[in-house]
């Protein structure tokens, strides 16, 4: 099912159990007196709640309406929220002119990426700025982390995983009769376009004269990243409120009555589905809390 249909179905379902929706609503934190304030296209509006369940988002794609203006609110509050870093991310790293006037844009397709111990088959895609894309998203979390500690991380890159070094040294070592370096490249290595381009750009000039050594760049080139994008271009973000100031029933313990889900909350997860189930699962987790919460009142 397409996402617009579902979402139809669903607001049609929760309208018929007789849900009221407030849209274009901005939820600006709360009266002296402890009422909801919102900004609404009419002006200021106050709700009294008996049980609130907060879900804004994280920060990533503000445009979308997450711009986090939901952290200070909760800071002065007391509550503890570990600051929000961007996840499934792309980086930057230091292209040359040539690589980013030329291969910009460009898919670099099944290599195996590796960090901090993970690696990932996949594919990604050459920026102007760095990498982005399925692959390096896999191991954002690691590389972020790694940038955070030391300045810088090494992303690691196997141009042709499907070959051993030993296979691709011998195949590189066939007679090249006239062909050029280039040539030779991509008829036994498969090597050309923009995996050619990155071998350049990274690997050592004297490499390519000896085929061991090209053969070994091909399998380990080493791709510096010196900063992820920032956060309003993240697909997720890590940080948020901190699970301690939790209760088993996703309630804020120092806010009794106030519950919070979704990406607002300090965890993180890869895309492909686990953020979505996990902003659902604590959805429904604070859902039922907030009910029960109701019904002890
Ligand atoms: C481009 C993109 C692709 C993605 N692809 C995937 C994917 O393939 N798989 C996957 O699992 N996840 C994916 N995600 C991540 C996933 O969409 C999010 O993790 C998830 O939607 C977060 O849910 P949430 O309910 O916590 O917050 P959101 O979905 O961000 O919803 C928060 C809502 O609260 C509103 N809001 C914020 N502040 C206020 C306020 N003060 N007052 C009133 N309303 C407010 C916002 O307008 C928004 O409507 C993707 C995200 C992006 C940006």
């Amino acid at each position: 099912m397409k996402a617009s249909p579902l979402l139809r179905a669903w607001l049609t379902r929760l309208q018929e159990k007789g849900v009221t929706f407030h849209t274009r609503h901005k939820w600006m934190g709360w009266t002296d007196a402890g009422a909801l304030r919102f900004e609404a296209p009419e002006g200021e509006a106050t709700f009294e709640a008996a049980a609130t369940v907060l879900a804004p988002g994280g920060a990533s794609w503000p445009r979308l309406g997450s711009d986090a203006l939901w952290v200070p609110l909760l800071e002065a509050r007391g509550i503890e929220i570990a600051p929000l870093r961007p996840a499934n991310c792309g980086f930057e790293g230091a292209w040359s002119a040539h690589m980013k006037e030329r291969f910009a844009g460009a898919p670099v397709k099944s290599v195996v990426l590796t960090h901090g111990g993970e690696s990932v088959k996949g594919d990604f895609v050459v920026t102007e700025a760095g990498v982005e894309g399925s692959a390096i998203y896999a191991l954002s979390a690691s590389l972020r982390d790694a940038i955070e500690r030391n300045g810088s991380a090494m992303l690691k890159l196997d141009l042709a995983p499907d070959r051993s070094e030993e296979r691709l040294a011998r195949d590189l070592a066939s007679p090249r009769g006239k062909a050029s370096l280039s040539n030779h490249l991509r008829k036994k290595a498969g090597i050309d376009g923009v995996k050619a381009a990155l071998l350049r750009e990274i690997a050592a000039p004297e490499i390519f004269a000896e085929l061991a050594p090209l053969a070994h760049a091909i399998k380990h080139l080493e791709v510096r990243l010196l900063r992820p994008r920032p956060i309003a271009e993240a697909i997720s973000s890590a940080g948020g409120i901190a699970l301690s100031e939790l209760d088993a029933d996703f309630m804020l313990a120092k806010l009794p009555g106030i519950f919070a889900a979704g990406e607002m909350l300090d965890w993180e997860a890869p895309t492909g589905g686990y953020l979505l189930s996990a902003c659902l699962a604590t959805g429904r987790a604070a859902g039922d809390g907030a009910a029960r919460f109701l019904t002890r009142s």
